[in-house]
């Protein structure tokens, strides 16, 4: 865990009730960039104080109608100045991001920050079509449905993608006019920060949206037993969300939960195997392997194994591993230390299990820095066995396993013996297999030819422990309404 240190003027504050403030405690904590280790900010370091007063803050804006009982009209138009405001932050966002997470500045440029501005238009074009039904009640009477907003939601997300999977929350539930209080990930809060702030500036009312950063064993644990929040959504690993479901059924909260993931993407040998092996790259290393629906499963037909092996290895070993602030980098670190030491367990258990490293397997190196940052190489094993560690848990890091089958049924079972079931793919040229395999597989999305295609209709989710809720499309709104059903009698 990061340490606090002392309250500095220059830090980057939590935001609650409309206004930036430091912790009360005055504690800040140092925020380390994963490509230098120096530290690049300072953030406040909140405490279960802070989130009290932001529950109050945002409790007192829900009761206060402000905001839910704003016109469909006026709420959707000021998510889409928001929208508008994020594009209008958009190169400070895209460097806040890349600075603390370690991504690439063309990904956060070209995929994150645009994502997030559009994901804000996306609902915010949603709210007018927020509609009931009339349903028959007898011969005069009539009862009629309304989806209204649950109240106060808290929202837990992770470090690998702050700004989306934050947004992926915040856009849908203040669509529905609910308020928020937000718990990024202790290690990346900036761009959640930042966001806050510039949310405010383009019209949200105080106390509708607000962020406490901290611990999540103090703040993370205090947002999910606090009777004040009607619902959480978290993002983050299996273990924490089966621990805080338990805990929020104390006060009978709803939950969505997006857990780990291990997903299987097959090629068959009738694949156009260039493309298979190049989406094969994209889902194993995209965002350095953090990313819970990345493909760290790679399933190949044995008559194309070989030739898919090499097809990979020849693209790992040419990708541009290193500074995250350059535009030609495609891979950066690990986000933080822990993560990067969790990757070299991992390779060890791989080495150990008998699989056979064909790329990779060191720690990586950035640029001209001496060893600094937390680098790891891309790393393949083959010959891996369904039933190893490295095929059977999340690693969340750039280390792709690859298995080999014989049969389509065979490699659905393989593709299908996790535990997880969040993401899956498969790479066929045949469009009959392509339907037959898709609705055979264990997962929340799956993608025929490609990998990790997102668009703000597209909603995702898991399967078995990888969670329940969905995300994006229509379904990532009602996550966050209620319905009510009022019945006029006219007899
Ligand atoms: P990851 O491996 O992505 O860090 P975690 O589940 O540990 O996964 O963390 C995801 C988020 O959950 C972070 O914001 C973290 O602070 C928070 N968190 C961790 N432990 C708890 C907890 N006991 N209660 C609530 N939130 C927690």
């Amino acid at each position: 865990m990061t340490q606090p240190s002392v309250h500095s003027p220059d830090e980057a504050l939590l935001f609650i009730d409309g206004k930036a403030r430091p912790a009360v405690s005055g504690e800040t904590v140092d925020i380390v960039s994963p490509a230098t280790e120096e530290v690049v900010a300072r953030a406040a370091w909140g405490g279960a104080e802070d989130l009290d007063l932001a529950v109050s803050a945002a409790r007192a804006a829900y009761e206060a109608g402000e905001w839910a009982e704003l016109t469909p009209k006026q709420r959707g138009r000021l998510l889409v100045r928001i929208a508008d405001a994020i594009e209008e932050h958009a190169e400070e966002l895209a460097q806040l991001e890349s600075v603390d997470v370690g991504k690439p500045i063309s990904f956060t440029r070209g995929f994150d920050v645009p994502a997030a501005a559009d994901l804000f238009r996306y609902y915010g074009g949603m709210v007018e079509q927020l509609e009931g039904a009339a349903r028959p009640a007898g011969t005069r009477s009539l009862a009629y449905t309304k989806r209204e907003p649950l109240g106060v939601v808290g929202a837990i997300t992770p470090f690998n993608f702050p700004l989306n999977l934050g947004v992926n929350k915040i856009a849908p539930a203040l669509a529905a006019g609910n308020t928020f209080v937000h718990k990024p990930a202790e290690q990346t809060p900036l761009s959640t920060l930042r966001l806050a702030q510039i949310m405010s500036d383009a019209g949200l009312p105080a106390g509708v949206y607000n962020v406490v950063t901290g611990d999540g064993a103090t703040v993370g644990a205090a947002l999910v037993e606090h009777p004040d929040i009607d619902k959480i959504a978290f993002t983050g690993s299996t273990a924490t969300g089966k621990r805080l479901i338990a805990t929020a059924a104390q006060t009978l909260k709803k939950v969505t939960v997006e857990l780990g993931g291990k997903g299987a993407n097959i090629v068959f040998a009738d694949a156009d195997l260039a493309a298979a092996a190049q989406w094969a790259f994209q889902a194993g290393f995209f965002n350095t392997g953090q990313f819970c629906m990345s493909g760290s499963r790679l399933i190949v037909q044995r008559s194309v194994y070989q030739e898919v092996l090499d097809r990979l290895v020849a693209i790992v070993e040419a990708v541009p591993v290193g500074d995250p602030a350059d535009p030609q980098t495609v891979l950066g670190p690990l986000a933080h230390r822990a993560q990067l030491d969790r990757v070299v367990e991992y390779v060890a258990i791989g080495r150990a299990e008998g699989a056979r490293l064909v790329s990779g397997g060191e720690l990586g190196t950035g640029g001209d820095w001496d060893g600094k940052g937390f680098f790891h190489q891309p790393t393949v094993f083959a010959d891996v066995r369904p039933d190893m560690r490295i095929a059977q848990e999340e690693i969340f890091g750039p280390v792709l396993s690859v298995i080999p089958f014989d049969t389509e049924e065979e490699a659905v079972a393989i593709a299908n013996g996790t535990p997880y079931g969040l993401a899956a793919g498969l790479h066929t040229s045949d469009l009959a297999r392509g339907h037959r395999v898709a609705a055979q597989l264990d997962a929340g999305i799956v993608w025929v030819n490609s990998w990790a295609m997102f668009e703000n209709t597209t909603p995702f989710g898991g399967y078995k422990q990888s969670g329940y809720g969905r995300e994006l499309g229509p379904e990532g709104i009602e996550e966050y309404l209620q319905l009510k059903t009022i019945v006029i009698n006219a007899e």
